[in-house]
């Protein structure tokens, strides 16, 4: 940067073409956003062009003694210098969001609430197609996931309810069920320091649904030995597969007590250990095929009925809920 005239020492910015901003227009094209003490220069066309929140905040008039700095006038936001970024980010680079692990979470959360408050509806929406992915209103949707049980669940119940994306609180409230109490309690910490709690409502309802999901897990399992020790069931090796029953409610069981009221967790694994053609513990006794099978319909058909009934269990009732998903779990 060099002042060619001496008088003003106006600092210049060198566009790829050799051009000079400074040249071209006056500095009001540029402010400083400063979040949490870190001041980002940015060109106030983009940000007005893409948003009217940011319009309206840059054409309030400075005042004479406005802070000024390298000639830019400087606009304090209450966002996290962190969340700031990664909205200019995606606004300056359409950087592609991809789902893998909670990095990736914890930056669709920062979108979400930024592009929310900032009023950047065409972020804000695809921003949330991608939180509906994570929480989506199908079985089959939700068993591909193969990655549930993440304190960031606790965000996404509050991004739901701020952007009253209703489809996500059902299964978002369910994982939250899973969680370990401190969580409910404490909440889940972003790397940007900002911590996410339920709130009184919604912590109650996990609180009433986690003990509600452990008894019908135990329930379930109830009533299904006693459906297969009833004289109705024709088992082809009722000694091994009672004894083998026993063994199966003692591991589901601990699954349970150990925690967890995990009513939507699959079975599969389980039974496949009792199964004589997915096992590969030869060792181990297998059950007969019609109690392998009828093991496996009834607990399927469970977990159908419980997805089906979710939004329910947290005092909702929507009709685009579980939308051709109930006919879609046919198979593993
Ligand atoms: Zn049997």
């Amino acid at each position: 940067m060099t002042s060619e005239g001496g008088n003003h020492k106006r600092p210049r910015i060198e566009t790829g073409n050799g051009d000079s901003i400074a040249r071209i227009r006056p500095r009001t094209w540029e402010r400083i956003l400063v979040a949490s003490g870190v001041g980002f220069r940015v060109y106030r066309g983009l940000l007005a062009k893409r948003s009217e929140v940011f319009c309206d905040l840059f054409s309030v008039p400075q005042p004479r003694d406005s802070q000024l700095v390298f000639g830019c006038p400087v606009v304090h936001l209450s966002d996290t210098d962190v969340a700031l970024r990664e909205l200019l980010d995606v606004l300056m680079c359409g950087k592609r969001y991809i789902l893998k692990n909670d990095v990736e979470l914890d930056r669709l959360s920062y979108r979400i609430r930024l592009a929310h408050k900032y009023g950047i509806e065409d972020l804000l929406e695809e921003s949330i197609r991608e939180l509906k992915k994570l929480y989506p209103t199908t079985l089959s949707e939700w068993a591909d996931l193969r990655r549930h049980y993440s304190p960031r669940a606790i965000t996404a119940v509050n991004l739901a309810r701020l952007t009253k994306t209703h489809t996500v609180w059902p299964s978002a409230l369910y994982v939250c069920c899973q969680l370990d109490d401190h969580y409910l309690v404490d909440g889940t910490t972003h790397p940007d320091g900002t911590v996410e709690r339920l709130d009184r409502d919604d912590l109650l309802r996990c609180i009433t649904a986690k003990v509600d999901y452990t008894h019908l897990f135990t329930d379930a399992i109830h009533d299904l030995f006693l459906h297969l020790d009833s004289p109705s069931h024709k088992c082809y090796s009722k000694a091994t597969c009672r004894l083998l029953f026993r063994c199966i409610r003692g591991e589901a069981r601990s699954r349970s007590f150990a925690g967890m009221a995990g009513v939507l967790e699959p079975w599969d694994k389980l039974l496949d250990k009792y199964d004589r053609k997915k096992t590969s513990d030869i060792a181990l006794a297998s059950l007969c095929e019609l109690c392998t099978t009828t093991l496996r319909a009834h607990t399927k058909s469970r977990i159908t009925d419980t997805w089906a009934d979710l939004p329910h269990d947290f005092g909702g009732d929507y009709d685009d809920w579980n939308e051709g998903g109930a006919t879609s779990e046919s198979d593993d």
